[in-house]
């Protein structure tokens, strides 16, 4: 897709995947099969072998398969407890080998409820096992997340979304390699903000991958103001505002088809082609990869392709 060759590169790199980009439900089909149905979930692979993993929805089935077998500890970050970001756990397949370490990252240590959303729904109701009889060491920490990560030589900042029920949005850094997850976010939300939009130009300058929730267009407005997501337009803008090296939209509409995907990616190009600006544009798809390269004194390098 887009691999530059000749860069001078160093170290290694830091590696993104995509296995779910889909907001609010599973949405299987015909119509959505090409970009993918399943619920938020993406991985990243540290330089230093660390596997991050943002969101638990229904992608983190087939992640848990690739993972499974490893000895890496996993960090789980989630963004917030709505369904669409918890439901695939119960079914990753880290949880069930013994002695494998997980860390959950909680998204509100004040919100017992909130804090084990995760882990709380493998309760022998909601799913026929309970969580105590896991074999794995999967636990959730309520402790610092910037000063454990800092342990591991990983960044990790967040920030509050502008979302019913709230929760997190999460900048990730490694040897000046950057991404910055941002699902269920409102931009510009009615009423009362969170995180208001210099913030967020603030928390994504010069990342070199934003990954944004982008499910809506102009046309679904204004009956979904107020929704807790943004519009494709808001996301294209903040990434220009805020200097990303690339922006992948995500969380689509379930109702968004494969074509009318494509007919939002094809506007992507004509959109920043118009603008001279010096990024790349994607619409998330199930199996994307983005692998970032540091180097010296310059953006880092950025390549695309697939799983
Ligand atoms: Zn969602
Ligand atoms: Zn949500």
């Amino acid at each position: 897709m887009n691999t530059k060759p000749g860069l001078q590169v160093r170290g290694d790199s830091m590696k993104i995947t995509f296995y779910g980009v889909r907001g609010s439900i599973p949405s299987p089909g015909a119509n959505t099969c090409r970009y993918g149905g399943n619920t938020p979930c993406v991985h990243i692979e540290t330089a230093g072998g660390q596997d991050l993993v943002l969101d638990a929805g229904t992608g983190i089935r087939e992640l848990g398969k690739r993972l499974a077998g490893k000895d890496s500890m996993i960090s789980v970050l989630l963004s917030h407890g709505h369904w669409d970001h918890i439901q695939g756990y119960p079914f990753f397949m880290p949880i069930y080998e013994p002695g494998r370490l997980i860390h959950v990252y909680t998204t509100a240590a004040e919100n017992h409820n909130q804090i084990c959303s995760l882990i709380d729904q493998i309760d022998g109701a909601t799913f026929p096992l309970k969580a105590a009889d896991l074999p794995s060491r999967s636990k959730c920490i309520t402790g610092d997340l910037e000063a454990e990560m800092a342990g591991h030589n990983i960044g990790v900042r967040r920030i509050a979304i502008n979302h019913p029920g709230g929760g997190y949005a999460y900048r990730i850094e490694e040897d000046g390699m950057s991404c910055a997850y941002i699902t269920d976010n409102e931009l510009v939300p009615p009423g009362e903000v969170t995180t208001p939009y210099a913030d967020w130009v603030d928390f994504c300058a010069g990342v070199d991958v934003l990954i944004h929730d982008a499910q809506y267009l102009d046309a679904d407005m204004p009956y979904k103001h107020g929704w807790g997501h943004s519009l494709v337009s808001q996301a294209r803008q903040l990434a220009l505002d805020a200097g990303a090296g690339c922006l992948v939209l995500f969380h689509h509409d379930p109702d968004r088809t494969d074509s009318e995907l494509d007919a939002i990616q094809q506007d992507n190009e004509v959109f920043f082609s118009s603008r001279r600006a010096p990024l790349t544009c994607y619409c998330a798809t199930e199996g994307l990869r983005i692998a970032l390269a540091p180097r010296l004194g310059r953006r880092s390098a950025i390549t695309t392709g697939r799983i």
